[in-house]
């Protein structure tokens, strides 16, 4: 694919509401609330809008499904699903980041997230691929950053990072 200028807030956008509708039309009684919030200081950001798109897609989805395995294990306890998005202009950097209150993940495997393969999800259902050809598309093909932020406990968050 070829860089063009791009607006990230848009792509994120865009993809939020697909994995957000994906989720629901493969389980009818999912809701949950989406928090966004743009900076439209961002302007336009030099990428491959199919590659950002496909790392976007595997954030949100990851963050639906971890969102849904809480629901699922915590039934009819005031839950509320929530996955929030939002981006910001550090220095020279676009950052993106995904937060969401689903199952977490444990420290003994933050390690293992960004390896090929690895999946803690039933077959079927991740290939263990998502995180790290995200990794590579964001690092390799855009001179960005993509790491976990481990700091606020009951919180998942993704960082993303893209030169602007
Ligand atoms: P897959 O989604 O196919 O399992 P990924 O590379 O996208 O593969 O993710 C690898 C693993 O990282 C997941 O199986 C899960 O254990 C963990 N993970 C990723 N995102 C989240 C999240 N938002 N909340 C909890 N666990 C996550
Ligand atoms: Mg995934």
């Amino acid at each position: 694919g070829e860089r063009v200028p791009a607006n990230l807030n848009a792509l994120a956008e865009e993809y939020l509401q697909l994995a957000y509708q994906s989720a629901r039309a493969k389980n009818k009684a999912f809701t949950a609330t989406l928090i966004t919030q743009f900076d439209v200081g961002l302007g336009l950001i030099e990428l491959v809008p199919q590659e950002v798109g496909r790392v976007l897609l595997n954030l949100f989805t990851n963050a639906f499904y971890a969102v849904q395995q809480r629901q699922l294990a915590e039934p009819n306890l005031g839950y509320e699903p929530q996955v929030a998005v939002c981006t910001m202009v550090e220095g020279t950097w676009a950052v993106l980041k995904v937060r969401d209150n689903g199952t977490g993940i444990p420290a003994g495997i933050e390690q293992k997230i960004f390896q090929p393969f690895f999946t803690t999800k039933p077959a079927g259902e991740g290939t263990g691929l998502g995180l790290s050809l995200s990794y590579d598309i964001i690092t390799k093909g855009h001179r960005g950053l993509l790491a976990i932020n481990t700091q606020e406990a009951g919180y998942t968050e993704f960082i993303l990072r893209l030169p602007r």
